[in-house]
């Protein structure tokens, strides 16, 4: 971790009369085109698609002056001097490479909304920032949780909830945000500099969008750079270590790790049965301080503790108290579909983790329950599932598996769990989860657990994940009724 020249680009950014062109249309691009127009620049915006919600969305705009190029993302637009893009667009498109030939900046939502943060004098809310694989969303949530808990006005937010334009656009005024970040948004966000800043984990996504394993953690690793008080890092992880260690950062910014296990000197970790915090103490060779119970964190399974953890760091980068952390993380319930415990039957419980959309977050599910009937199936998006079958074959009771790639999981549970029983359902109808819960209440013995953690996407039976999750809980009241 070097300390350096940062350069802060805080300086109000002057927009009246900029031609800025917004790239693509939707969540954060109609909201842009109308701040930007609204702060007097001339916007034109491009989307590549020109379907009927694109049309309506258009008219909206040209009625307030903004122009509008629908079927045509690719063509730079004369006299752009700036391009506000959509984080999903892939850096490679050729609108990008018109931009970089012509030395055009591109930013990202988060960029513009942390050019735009102290805008008007107002004072400017730090920003505490989290991105990792999985666990952002619950993190960040924990963290406005504990923040509200010490008395701070703020708001989750990012993916979630309020959006960052709105946040630091809006009327309120925040004492510090808790912001969620994807590899996308970092991408796009090169001036970003977060008062503290979390990776929670590293594990491969998204590499068609990045290119490359590097480029998707270099990407992550931006969230560090500028930071200002620490630099949180999960000790179990250690690419993450390796990202704090290659950001610049500001004089004095300390790297401080997370840990399920007893923590070292600058560290948080846990010792018997307690959240403690041994970096933001005086003097933290000798002492630490309690912050919570193991039992504060709302499910206590080892990956949510961890995301209580840096949730924590974070909070206690900014000066709350321990007792605003324990406060905070026991107000904090999880969003739904994630570890949800649905309802206990016959002394089996049944758990939705439908959120587990990919095998790391599966892992982390498994991982917490000692006996699972395993339902899981779905789109697997190019997924291998051999290591994750691996590491859980001794805590499978069962395995009932739906969806359209189920086979590549029971090929896996073949080679690795060859004796763990499995049902294969091949039918996609409305139907399929009740049957799917059924076979698993047929394989269940009393103490174990029916998880729902399908390291799949769910699209190929349902609308999205929060559709299958309402599925099962439907299913599994059924068995009850
Ligand atoms: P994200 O916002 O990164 O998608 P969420 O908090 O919505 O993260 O959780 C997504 C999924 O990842 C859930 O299924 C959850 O069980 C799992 N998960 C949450 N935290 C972690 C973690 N620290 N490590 C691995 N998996 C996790």
């Amino acid at each position: 971790m070097g300390s350096g020249q940062v350069t802060d680009s805080s300086a109000p950014f002057d927009f009246r009369g900029k031609h800025v062109t917004v790239a693509g249309l939707g969540v954060s691009g109609v909201p842009a085109a109308k701040v930007l127009h609204g702060l007097g620049a001339r916007v034109t915006v491009v989307n590549d698609g020109d379907d009927e919600r694109a049309r309506t969305q258009a008219a909206e705009l040209e009625t307030l002056g903004v122009t509008v190029r629908l079927g045509d993302g690719a063509t730079l637009p004369e006299g752009t001097e700036l391009i506000v893009t959509a984080p999903g667009w892939k850096p490679d498109k050729p609108l990008f490479t018109a931009a970089h030939e012509a030395g055009v900046p591109v930013w990202g939502d988060v960029e513009l909304a942390w050019r735009l943060r102290d805008r008007d004098g107002r004072k400017a809310a730090p920003w505490l920032a989290v991105t990792g694989t999985n666990g952002k969303t619950t993190t960040v949530q924990m963290l406005a949780s504990i923040l509200r808990a010490a008395g701070l006005h703020t708001a989750a937010v990012g993916n979630i909830g309020v959006s960052l334009l709105d946040a630091v656009t809006g009327d309120e005024e925040y004492d510090v945000l808790a912001v969620e970040l994807s590899s996308y948004q970092l991408h796009w966000a090169p001036s970003l500099r977060a008062h503290s800043a979390a990776v929670l984990n590293l594990a491969p996504d998204h590499l068609d969008w990045h290119g490359s394993m590097e480029a998707y953690a270099a990407d992550k690793g931006r969230i560090y750079e500028g930071n200002r008080v620490a630099c949180v890092y999960n000790v179990a992880d250690k690419a993450t270590e390796d990202l704090v260690r290659a950001a610049d950062v500001e004089e004095g910014c300390r790297a401080v790790g997370f840990t399920l296990g007893s923590p070292a000197p600058s560290q948080l970790g846990v010792v018997e049965g307690l959240l403690v915090d041994r970096a933001f103490v005086e003097d933290r060779h000798r002492n630490a301080q309690e912050l919570a119970e193991v039992s504060d964190v709302n499910p206590p399974a080892p990956h949510n503790i961890a995301n209580a953890l840096a949730a924590a760091a974070l909070a206690r980068s900014f000066g709350v108290s321990a007792a605003a952390v324990r406060d905070g993380l026991r107000a904090f319930t999880p969003d739904a579909h994630r570890i949800a415990h649905v309802a206990d039957v016959d002394g089996v419980a049944y758990v939705d983790d439908s959120k587990a959309t990919n095998t790391h977050a599966t892992e982390a599910s498994l991982a917490a329950y000692e006996s699972i009937v395993w339902i899981a199936g779905g789109l697997a998006k190019g997924a291998t599932f051999d290591e994750l079958v691996a590491g859980a074959a001794k805590r499978l009771r069962g395995a009932v598996l739906i969806g359209a790639d189920r086979a590549l999981i029971r090929e896996a549970l073949a080679r690795h769990a060859p004796e763990v029983p499995v049902v294969d359902l091949d039918r996609t109808d409305t139907g399929a989860m009740l049957q799917a819960v059924q076979e698993a209440q047929r394989l269940a013995r009393p103490g174990d657990t029916v998880l729902l953690a399908p390291a799949c996407a769910s699209m190929d039976m349902f609308t999205n994940y929060n559709k299958r999750g309402d599925a099962f809980a439907q299913a599994v009241r059924e068995l009850g009724a």
